[in-house]
């Protein structure tokens, strides 16, 4: 690890201050691997992490599947490679903040089955199985059949499907949990609060100034911005924040009555008539139902036709859906950079740093970020695998 400079006559400890700004996901992995590598690590967030039904933070809506395999789209080949890198880090880093925090993260290791409803569906299905034999995924084409054989609830009329073995999830909101336990217990401090503004220089000599809605200003050496998709609400020393649209997703929670056996095993993606539809059980039962993709700016209002969709697909591939106790309907914004790839580390600000853009793979990529963020942190510099998803890469029609 590299340390920076010290400019003269400061009052903060400034070689080592970080400050991030944001709570979700990206945040809080940031946050925790900056502390436990030694930094001195301020993390903002203006709302608490124990009421994930209140939250803006995509995070605490997101279903938790990690997915690269499933998610494969045509010519997003460096992501899905990206995303693969982080899939593989997945185990150790939930041994890892499990053991940190002293709670579970639902890590659920059953694998996902992609079904398709009608020949289309099917025909995009082969074209997907394809793609990941080209790109060395292992996955499995089943029959019909073969697919009802490992769940037994899905509809006859099921055309067929890829089964992808190391595609996984987790629960999202424990996992916040767990890394801002694990953060604090590497000695990050949490900061209730909305950022305003990032100034340069800062307070009492420091290099960047973090200034909150009630007026106190944080000073720090490096600021990380993983503000999702709220972060052009933040004036910064110059326009390095690439615009990021927010993709809303509507799902719903639901779970088996007491004493019911699950309706799904493992994560069953499925394509019907084009659109896709995902069901994501948990160990205790829940299913997580989603979810629609809608460009609508900042609106998160939960809509009849939005949730009929989803449910009324969900039907289409597993009926007994229409049994479960709807327990939570919910809906987020996916932070989409201009070319939907994630934009991390320096920006041409000195110490300034962004972690945004993750759009539909923020918690598939939460371990790849931390591990590219922290390298960002004390050297400068991305890792040479990173590179590509350099914050001050050129964009088309964004500032960067
Ligand atoms: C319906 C849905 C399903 C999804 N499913 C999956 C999935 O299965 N797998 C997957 O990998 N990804 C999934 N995603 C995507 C995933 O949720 C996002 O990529 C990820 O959560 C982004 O995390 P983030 O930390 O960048 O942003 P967020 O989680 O949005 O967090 C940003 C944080 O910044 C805070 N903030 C904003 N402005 C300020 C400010 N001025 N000062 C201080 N703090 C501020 C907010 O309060 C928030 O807590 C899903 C998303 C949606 C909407």
């Amino acid at each position: 690890m590299r340390d920076f400079e010290d400019p003269p006559n400061t009052t903060v400890r400034p070689t080592r201050s970080v400050v991030v700004v944001g709570g979700g996901v990206i945040g809080r992995v940031t946050a925790w691997r900056a502390a436990r590598h030694g930094l001195d690590v301020t993390l903002v967030e203006p709302d608490p992490v124990t009421e994930p039904a209140d939250a803006r933070a995509s995070s605490t809506v997101a279903a938790g599947m990690l997915t690269p395999a499933t998610e494969a789209v045509f010519g997003e080949e460096e992501l899905m490679g990206l995303g693969v890198r982080s899939a593989r880090m997945y185990d150790s880093f939930v041994t890892e903040v499990e053991a940190a925090a002293g709670m579970s993260v639902g890590h659920h290791r059953t694998g996902t089955l992609l079904v398709a409803f009608d020949r289309d569906d099917l025909a995009v299905l082969d074209e997907l199985h394809a793609l990941q034999r080209r790109l060395g995924i292992a996955t499995e084409r089943l029959s019909s059949r073969e697919c009802r054989r490992l769940e037994p609830h899905l509809a006859p009329s099921v055309r067929g499907g890829v089964l992808a073995s190391d595609d996984h999830s987790v629960d999202p909101r424990r996992l916040l949990r767990a890394l801002a336990r694990a953060a604090e217990r590497s000695g990050a401090r949490e900061v209730a609060g909305s950022v305003t503004e990032v100034s340069s220089p800062g307070p009492d000599g420091a290099r960047l100034g973090v200034r909150l809605a009630d007026g106190t200003v944080l000073p720090a050496h490096q600021v990380v911005l993983a503000t999702g998709c709220w972060g052009d609400r933040i004036t910064l020393p110059a326009p390095v924040l690439p615009p990021i649209r927010p993709v809303k997703g509507q799902l719903l929670r639901a779970r088996v009555r007491d004493g019911e056996p699950p309706l799904v095993e493992r994560t069953v993606r499925g394509l019907v008539r084009g659109f896709p539809v995902y069901l994501v059980p948990r160990a205790d039962g829940e299913v997580i139902v989603g979810a629609t993709q809608e460009e609508l700016g900042h609106d998160t209002a939960l809509t009849a036709g939005g949730l009929w969709q989803v449910l009324r697909d969900a039907r289409e591939l597993v009926p007994g859906i229409t049994e479960l106790e709807i327990t939570e309907t919910c809906a987020g914004l996916r932070p989409g950079s201009p070319d939907n790839e994630p934009l991390l580390g320096p920006t041409r600000v000195p110490g300034l740093h962004l972690a945004v853009g993750h759009f539909r793979h923020g918690v598939l990529l939460a371990p790849v970020t931390g591990e590219v963020m922290v390298e960002a942190l004390t050297t400068g510099v991305l890792p040479e695998y990173a590179r590509r998803f350099a914050a001050d890469r050129p964009l088309s029609g964004g500032a960067a």
